[in-house]
């Protein structure tokens, strides 16, 4: 069995955001498909996303560029191809768009595999889970007025997620703490509440805010500070009682490494695009655990769902909109947990007709 052909294609579909309603009518989100062709017919594929599209153009080059390493491979022997490239890119360094564009190609070389086993990609690797609880993350944001926000928890709260996640950090401390208690009179404590800063605070700052929201049941305190300072980060997780969150932005597993050992977080939180591939996902999974820490992923719920389903220090998913047009049908929630789906590959698969209607160039799917 060897790959034959591999389809690198740009895209852009509508960016989904509260509840499913798009941000404004002419903003797009850019999407990347990574597809590998096998001989036999199976196709496996990949999906990477950028708000606005900026910078997927550089890392299709990138993978454009590792054609010739991938093609005429057998997909069953991933590290073999993981090794090669690795090798040819030591130039650029390991992390970085090079991380990227490997981890796209292993993307969709795991789902080939799956295809070929006729397995979901979660039992392939060992399931844990059937089902993760999650939490809504697409709405509630900074610029939303305190009755918008109470509207919208409500709104989640009635569709039955588990839990909901509030951006904060912009404005007066006192302001912020308003917000969350607005929330909480809401929709009460059954609901899980998220806090994330997305950066926007200093150390001293952070540690204040996340005292201050502590009588509200804050299940975690995500990316308080500048995500590139772990240091920080471990100095806020020992000074709260209330869980943080953080890794989104972390590359490679020795950023994770250097994470665990200095516990910056009590959840770490691996992105798809930016740790590396699903075989990395799952190494900074096991590492955390290891640690007794957690582990959550960051968007693209329709595959961080199968990884996740296999780690036992899961800690839940994040249901993210944002990849939805490009893919068949709706992450499914049941009892406040997205339920991982049994089709052969990963939970979800991407649609064809969305491909092609989004597709920004003419390509053959
Ligand atoms: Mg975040």
């Amino acid at each position: 069995m060897k790959i034959e052909s591999m389809v690198v294609l740009p895209m852009a579909a509508p960016y989904l955001c509260d509840m499913g309603e798009p941000y404004s009518t002419t903003e797009k989100i850019g999407g990347l498909a990574v597809l590998l062709r096998a001989d036999e017919g199976v196709v496996g594929e990949n999906l990477l996303i950028a708000g606005s599209g900026k910078g997927l153009s550089i890392i299709a080059e990138m993978v454009r560029s590792l054609e010739p390493l991938i093609v005429g491979e057998d997909p069953r022997k991933p590290g073999a191809f993981l090794a090669k490239a690795r090798a040819e890119l030591k130039h650029l360094g390991p992390t970085g768009v090079s991380l990227m564009g490997l981890g796209a190609i292993e993307g969709a070389l795991l789902d080939l595999r799956a295809k070929i086993a006729g397995l979901p990609i979660h039992r392939l690797l060992g399931a844990v889970h059937e089902r993760l609880p999650a939490y809504y993350s697409a709405a509630l944001w900074p610029h939303v007025g305190l009755d918008g926000l109470q509207k919208a928890a409500r709104n989640i709260a009635d569709k039955g997620y588990w839990g909901m996640k509030l951006r904060a950090g912009a404005g007066k401390l006192d302001e912020q703490v308003a917000r969350v208690k607005a929330i909480r009179e809401a929709v009460g404590y059954d609901v899980k509440l998220l806090i994330d800063i997305n950066q926007r605070l200093d150390e001293r700052r952070a540690t204040r805010l996340g005292r201050a929201i502590e009588p509200y049941d804050i299940h975690w305190f995500e990316e308080p500070v500048d995500g590139r300072d772990h240091e920080a980060e471990a100095r806020i997780a020992a000074a709260l009682d209330t869980p943080v969150a953080a890794g989104e932005s972390a590359f490679g597993l020795d950023e994770f490494k250097t994470m665990i050992d200095l516990r910056s977080a009590d959840t770490l939180m691996p992105d798809l695009q930016r740790v590396g591939g699903p075989m990395e996902f799952l190494r900074v999974g096991e590492l955390a655990g290891a640690s007794r820490i957690k582990v959550s992923g960051h968007t693209l719920p329709e595959m961080s769902l199968s990884l996740l389903a296999c780690l036992r220090n899961a800690d839940c998913l994040e249901a993210m909109p944002w990849s939805a047009p490009f893919y068949e049908g709706e992450l499914t929630i049941s009892k406040g947990d997205a339920i991982v789906g049994e089709r052969h590959g990963w939970s979800q698969g991407l649609s064809v007709k969305a491909m092609r209607e989004y597709a920004l160039v003419k390509a053959d799917i």
